[in-house]
């Protein structure tokens, strides 16, 4: 029998030390300062007989053991099962190294760490469950986002490729609009417990890379307490943006403002529609709630011989010094070759790649809210799969998040690892999934959803 709903929020402070590894560049950086802390923030929404756990984390990603060891604290402490409890990261580019990526090694003792703090972010919601309603909303919003990667004239395609520069022909796709939204309040009262907004756009940026910060993911949740009040929990959800991001390479739209001034804006436009939204929101005060893991399984792309060969040339010569290639220089290579600056980063990822199983897995997860739905998978998505899995879907909204309970980078179209190429495309620990991954995991999605 379903009662009437309750639901609780909480946060938990993720904040490293000082001196931490920053990942996000294709070098380290060493955190000297904090701009803004890092959380773990999360919602409970029970229903009477199924409990349901959100949690989302100021972090680049959320690899697979991170979010394991925290649903398994998580299942012990609050008897909330796996299936049911939804971790994702924002992609904030100034937090902690949370895995061996792209140049950037693991801090080890943080991600033994970090797992007990997402799990006290849960289990703080689970203490203060009260009486509450939901409700959903919906809007566009096509002015703040572009898509970066773009045919060139010379018959490439190259991501984030300067500001009108003249090569430019047009970009490779379109970008999403849509801003779905969740907003909880408590029934007596009416105090708002948690917004969570979920919207394509890789990240902001800020102003110094060697200092911390939750990027605008972080200045959203600020400006939702600002309008709402402290307690409201805000969490601002990557949707599928593996190539969306904040710059019109085409110069129609010029920014004045950039780092944590722009961040600032961007986070204002999404706040601004939230708090229109609010007031106009159905609000639910039962709810059918069920969520469901499913495993995709995928073939990592192909590591050959000749390029462990290659890789092992690269390393031999002085970082920067390795010339002998016009095209690649390795099999997985598409159009655009490897800069030179970047080559013996990628030759280390072959390495990496070469030592892991030729067929791997992650998990896709489908939350069912009422008529609402999150389809939340397991890295940086491209744009059209999540409109893909959208326009298959029956719930409205469906919140479609990326790089939620895993990672395995970015998961590239079939269109982009065959004719396109790019840096998403390139093999590496951001980039495992090889052709056939994304119409493997939109079946998946589809038999979880219908
Ligand atoms: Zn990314």
């Amino acid at each position: 029998m379903q009662t009437t709903l309750k639901a609780g929020s909480a946060s938990a402070n993720i904040t490293p030390p000082l001196g931490t590894r920053i990942p996000g560049g294709f070098r380290p950086r060493y955190a000297e300062n904090v701009d803004d802390e890092l959380f773990a923030k999360a919602v409970v929404i029970d229903n009477g007989t199924t409990r349901i756990a959100i949690v989302t984390c100021d972090l680049i990603a959320i690899p697979e053991k991170i979010a394991d060891a925290a649903k398994a604290r998580i299942a012990e402490r609050c008897d909330i099962p796996a299936a049911h409890v939804m971790v994702n990261a924002t992609h904030t580019h100034t937090a902690v190294a949370i895995a061996d990526l792209l140049g950037v090694d693991e801090d080890p003792g943080y991600t033994e760490w970090v797992p007990l703090k997402i799990a006290d972010a849960v289990e703080l919601a689970v203490w203060r469950l009260k009486s509450a309603r939901v409700g959903f909303a919906s809007v566009d919003e096509e002015r703040i986002t572009f898509n970066r990667r773009w045919h060139m004239k010379n018959g490439t395609v190259r991501f984030n490729p300067g500001i009108e520069n003249p090569d430019l022909v047009k970009p490779t796709g379109t970008i999403d609009p849509e801003l779905a939204m969740m907003y909880v309040e408590a029934t007596d009262d009416g105090m708002p417990i948690s917004a969570v907004a979920n919207f394509s756009l890789h990240y902001i940026g800020t102003d110094n890379g060697n200092a911390l910060s939750a990027d605008y993911f972080g200045h959203f949740d600020r400006l939702m307490r600002h309008y709402l009040g402290d307690t409201c929990i805000s969490l601002l959800w990557n949707a599928a943006s593996g190539q969306i991001n904040n710059t019109d390479f085409s110069g129609r739209t010029k920014w004045t403002a950039s780092g944590h001034q722009q961040a600032v804006k961007m986070a204002n436009v999404l706040a601004g529609h939230f708090i229109v939204e609010k007031q106009l929101m159905e609000m639910h005060e039962t709810l059918d709630l069920s969520g469901d893991l499913a495993t995709l399984t995928f073939q990592r792309k192909e590591i050959t011989a000749e390029d462990l060969k290659v890789a092992e040339q690269v390393l031999s010569v002085p970082q920067g010094t390795y010339d002998a290639y016009e095209t690649g220089p390795f099999s997985w290579v598409v159009g655009e070759p490897i800069p030179q600056a970047l080559v013996d980063v990628y030759a280390h990822e072959c390495q990496r790649l070469a030592k892991l199983p030729a067929q791997m897995t992650a998990p896709v997860q489908v939350v069912r809210l009422g008529e609402a739905a999150i389809v939340a998978l397991p890295g940086e998505v491209f744009v059209e799969t999540g409109m893909n899995i959208k326009s298959k879907s029956d719930a409205n909204p469906t919140f479609l998040v990326s790089l939620a309970n895993g990672y395995i980078g970015y998961i590239c179209t079939d269109k982009a690892l065959i004719e396109e190429g790019g840096y998403e495309t390139w093999a590496a620990k951001s980039s495992l999934p090889a052709v056939g991954t994304v119409p493997t995991m939109e079946a998946l999605v589809d038999s979880l959803l219908n």
